[in-house]
Parts: structure tokens; C-alpha cells; sequence
């Protein structure tokens, strides 16, 4: 799960990283609001969490103009005005959840995982498609059928999480690169294709019925194969 934080607290932000990078979450800060909505605006986040106040622009414009573009990313709205007007003001925009400062990072660890439930609909630690399901604690892969497992290094877990997030989906090198290595480099686009070729390995060590598919002048996409499907690459 990634998530994108925008505070401009500098000392609360390293905190709350910390905590949730404990709990596996990789977490992405952004410290003002022009960097929050330009981050926000990728829709390359599982989760955003959003100050009020910001430097640049507001938390509730940010959400307001996510919403607007069509960005469904869940929002937790974390801010220090706690009058009723500035909440709804929050909600009305498109923001999931609210908490105002200061608050337990344990509350917020809890409103967190009901949030990606709500909108992921699983176990946030498990994820499953086909006959393969990914274990986001120990980024162990694992064929469901014959239990066969398989542990991934950091990037191609991180791939291959983005792709099982997205079950069907084009997603193009760009996004994959942004997603894994951020906006600086375009060196990395090539290092896409080596990624998905070492994630193909595996899947093919686990004998799953999940791939990686190519999508011409696209980028890939992860599908469930058709039994039918199978035998055909078997015979081939
Ligand atoms: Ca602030």
C-alpha cells in the first residue's frame, strides 16, 4: 500500500513515516500544497493523507480538485480546526475520513485499515487474484492451489503489488515508473521491462494462471488466464 502524506509539519510528518512504514506501508511526503496536489493528482496512490492548512494551497482545494479530475484515491483528512463547518467543508469536498489533530497514531493506524477495506474490499496485508495471492508483511508470492511460495526483492514486489492492485488494468511504463521510482528519472523506463521479466520468472516458477501481458504501444497488464487459454500456451 502506498500512501501519499501531505503535512507541512515536518516533525509530525517523519513521525507518522516511521509508524507506517513499521506497518509495511510505503509512504510518499509531500510539504506543501502545490507538491500535495501535483502527487495527489496521479491517482499513483493507495491512500492520500491531507492536512487542512497547507502552504501553496489548501487541503480541501487539493481534494476538491482530485475529486473533480476523476482521482478516486481514499482521502483521510487530517487537520487542527476542529469546528464543524471546516469538517464538513472537508467532507463536501470528497475526503472519506477526518481527524483533527491531535489524535492517537493508533487511531489513525485503524481508520486507515477501515479505509482500505471500505474501498479495497480485502485484508490489507493479503491480496488475492487468480490462484496467486501476495503477502504485502513478508512480500512472499503464493500459488493458492499448490501452495508453492515464492519471496520477491523490493522492486518487483512493489510491481507486481501495483499490478495486483489493478487486476485487468493497461498500465503504461510511465505510470509503472512513476510509481515505483517517482517523477525524477526517466532513466528507470527501461528498468520497467527488466522488472516485469523477472516477475514473469516467478510467476511461471509458481505455475500460476495469473500473467503479465503485453499491451501494445500501451505498456502490460496482469490477467487471470482462461483454462482454455493455458493449454493453448502449453501446446505452443
Ligand atoms: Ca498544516
Amino acid at each position: 500500500m502506498k500512501i501519499l502524506m501531505v503535512e507541512d509539519e515536518f516533525a509530525l510528518a517523519d513521525t507518522l513515516r516511521d509508524r507506517l512504514t513499521q506497518e509495511k506501508y510505503e509512504v510518499d511526503i509531500a510539504s506543501d500544497g502545490i507538491t500535495g496536489h501535483d502527487k495527489a493528482m496521479t491517482g499513483a496512490y493507495d491512500i492520500v493523507i491531507m492536512d487542512g492548512m497547507l502552504p501553496g494551497k489548501d487541503g480541501t482545494e487539493i481534494i476538491y480538485e482530485m475529486r473533480k479530475a476523476g482521482v478516486t484515491t481514499p482521502v483521510l483528512m487530517l487537520t487542527a480546526r476542529s469546528d464543524l463547518m471546516d469538517k464538513l467543508k472537508g467532507l463536501d469536498a470528497g475526503a472519506d475520513d477526518y481527524m483533527t489533530k491531535p489524535f492517537e497514531v493508533e487511531e489513525l493506524l485503524a481508520r486507515l485499515r477501515a479505509l482500505i477495506r471500505r474501498n479495497y474490499g480485502q485484508e490489507e496485508n493479503i491480496l488475492t487474484v487468480g490462484n496467486l495471492s501476495l503477502d504485502r508483511k513478508n512480500s512472499s508470492l503464493r500459488n493458492t492451489e499448490s501452495n508453492q511460495t515464492i519471496s520477491l526483492a523490493g522492486k518487483e514486489f512493489k510491481i507486481l503489488e501495483y499490478f495486483m492492485d489493478n487486476p485487468g488494468k493497461a498500465l503504461t511504463r510511465e505510470q509503472i515508473s512513476e510509481r515505483i521510482w517517482g517523477h525524477e528519472d526517466n532513466v528507470e523506463y527501461n528498468n520497467v521491462e527488466v522488472y516485469v521479466s523477472f516477475i514473469r520468472k516467478k510467476l511461471k516458477f509458481l505455475k500460476t494462471n495469473v500473467c503479465i501481458r503485453a499491451v501494445r504501444g500501451v505498456g502490460y497488464r496482469l490477467d487471470v488466464e482462461a483454462a482454455d487459454d493455458k493449454k493453448a500456451t502449453a501446446q505452443n
